[in-house]
C-alpha cells in the first residue's frame, strides 16, 4: 500500500520507495531495513551536536511531565525566560530582546515585520527590503519574496512582493555587490537589508569572505538601513565560530535563529532585536504593538530543549570539537577535490561544498537524478543542491564515518561520468 504522507520538496513521481529510520544517536541513521546510515548533512543542516543528545533528550523528558504549552500572550515561564536571559549573554550587546517563534522562516517574517514597525511607528515609513541574489530564508510567502525568484517559487511569483537585489560577491567582483548596496540604501525607502552570513545555503553553498560582510554591514550602518542576519543556517556553530557575523566583527539589529537553537531536537526560533526596535515598538497605545504570534511561540518543552543546547555549548568542548571537525573537513575535501570532474572545491567552518562538472549546473542540473541515485545505494545520506556536492555533518561525526562520506561521493561522481 503507498502512503498516504505527501513530503517536502519531494517528487514523488521520482523519489519512491522513501526510507523509513526508526531510530537515531550521534551521527547515525538506523533505518527499519536494518542499515546503518551516516547523516552527514545534519538532518537538513539542524542537528549541532548528534541525533538524541543524552542531555536534550532528559531535558525534553522532564519538562513535558511539568509544562506542556502556555498562551504566550501575557503569560510567561521560566524556560522562556531562562532562554531569553541566556540567549542575550551568550550573543553580541546590543541584541537585547528576544521574540520567539517556531522555524527559521517565521523568525524572517518576524524580522520583517519587525523592520517596517520599527520605521512606521518612527513616523518615517519605509518598505523597501535589500536583499542579495542567491539567497534563501525559507519558503512562507515573505520569506520567499526576499529569498532568489527560480525553480522553488516560480509557480507562487505573483504573490511575491518586489525587493531589491544586489549581486552576490563572487571573488574579484565584491565591489560591484558594494556599490549596488550603496546605490540601493542611497534611495531612502530601504527599511532593512537581509543577508545570509558568509554561506548562502539553499543557493547551493556559496560562500564569501568576512571583510565583505563588515563592509556591507558599514554600508548599512551609514544609511540607517537595517541591518537582518539571517543566521538560521549559520548560527551555532557551522561556520567554525557561535555565529557566522562575529568573523566579520559585526553585529546586526536584527538576528534570526532556528535550526541548531535546540541542537536541532525540537522546531523553535528566535529573532533578536536591539533597544531602538524594542523601543520604536513599546507605548501605552496598543496600536503600535509588534502585531505577531503563533500558537506554539515559545513552546516550553522546545525551549528546555534550547536551554539544554546553551547548557552544552557552555559545559561542554564543543568549540573543540568543531575545530577538530574543520580540520577533517578540511583534509576531506583536499582529497575530493582531486577527483576528475569536480570544480570549485570550498569550505566554510564545519561546511564543505564542491560541484561536478555539468554545463547545465543549477538545482535541475542534469546530474542530479544520476547523483541521488548513487547517493541511495551508499549508507551515507547526502542531498546534493543539483550538481552541488556538500557536506554538513553533526560536530560528533568520527573520522571512519567521513571516510564512508568520502567513498560515497567518490562512487557517486564516479558514476555520473560513466
Ligand atoms: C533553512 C533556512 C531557513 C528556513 O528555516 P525553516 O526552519 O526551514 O523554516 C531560513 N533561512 C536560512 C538561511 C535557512 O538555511
Amino acid at each position: 500500500m503507498t502512503s498516504p504522507v505527501w513530503h517536502p520538496f519531494t517528487q514523488h513521481g521520482l523519489e519512491e520507495p522513501i526510507p523509513l529510520v526508526e531510530r537515531a544517536e550521534g551521527a547515525a541513521l538506523y533505518t527499519a531495513d536494518g542499515r546503518r546510515v551516516v547523516d552527514a548533512i545534519s538532518s537538513w543542516w539542524v542537528t549541532t551536536h548528534g541525533h538524541s543528545h543524552p542531555r536534550i533528550v532528559a531535558a525534553i523528558a522532564e519538562q513535558a511531565g511539568k509544562l506542556d504549552q502556555l498562551i504566550f500572550a501575557g503569560w510567561t515561564h521560566e524556560p522562556a525566560e531562562r532562554l531569553a536571559r541566556d540567549l542575550v549573554a551568550m550573543m553580541p550587546a546590543p541584541l537585547s530582546h528576544v521574540f520567539f517563534s517556531d522555524s527559521g522562516s517565521t523568525s524572517v517574517e518576524v524580522a520583517l515585520k519587525m523592520a517596517l514597525g520599527y520605521w512606521a511607528n518612527r513616523g518615517e515609513p519605509r518598505h523597501r527590503i535589500l536583499v542579495m541574489e542567491h539567497s534563501y530564508h525559507g519558503d512562507t510567502i515573505g520569506a520567499m519574496s526576499v529569498g532568489a525568484r527560480g525553480v522553488f517559487n516560480r509557480t507562487y511569483e505573483p504573490l511575491l512582493f518586489d525587493v531589491g537585489t544586489v549581486p552576490f560577491p563572487a571573488a574579484g567582483r565584491e565591489q560591484a555587490t558594494l556599490d549596488a548596496l550603496e546605490a540601493a540604501c542611497r534611495s531612502g525607502d530601504a527599511a532593512a537589508f537581509i543577508i545570509e552570513p558568509l554561506v548562502l545555503g539553499a543557493g547551493g553553498m556559496l560562500v564569501y569572505p568576512p571583510p565583505v560582510l563588515a563592509e556591507m554591514r558599514r554600508i548599512c550602518a551609514r544609511h540607517q538601513v537595517l541591518f537582518i542576519a539571517d543566521e538560521v543556517l549559520t548560527g551555532w556553530g557551522r561556520t567554525g565560530t557561535l555565529l557566522a557575523c562575529e568573523q566579520a566583527g559585526i553585529v546586526p539589529d536584527l538576528l534570526c535563529m532556528a535550526k541548531g537553537l535546540t541542537g536541532g531536537s525540537l522546531p523553535l526560533a528566535v529573532t533578536l532585536a536591539t533597544p531602538e526596535i524594542f523601543a520604536a515598538h513599546w507605548s501605552t497605545d496598543p496600536a503600535r504593538q509588534f502585531f505577531h504570534s503563533s500558537s506554539y511561540t515559545a513552546n516550553p518543552i522546545a525551549c528546555a530543549a534550547a536551554n539544554a543546547n546553551l547548557a552544552i555549548w557552555r559545559e561542554e568542548p564543543v568549540r573543540q570539537r568543531i575545530a577538530t571537525l574543520v580540520d577533517r573537513q578540511a583534509a576531506l575535501l583536499a582529497q575530493l577535490s582531486r577527483l576528475p570532474g569536480v570544480t570549485d572545491p570550498r569550505q566554510q567552518g564545519t561546511i564543505i561544498a564542491l560541484d561536478v562538472a555539468d554545463p547545465q549546473g543549477g538545482y535541475l542540473s542534469q546530474l542530479g537524478p544520476a547523483l541521488k541515485a548513487s547517493l541511495a545505494q551508499s549508507s551515507v545520506l547526502l542531498r546534493p543542491l543539483g550538481n552541488t556536492i556538500y557536506v554538513m555533518p553533526p560536530y560528533c561525526i568520527d573520522q571512519a564515518d567521513l571516510d564512508q562520506v568520502a567513498t560515497a561521493i567518490a562512487e557517486a561522481v564516479d558514476a555520473v561520468r560513466r
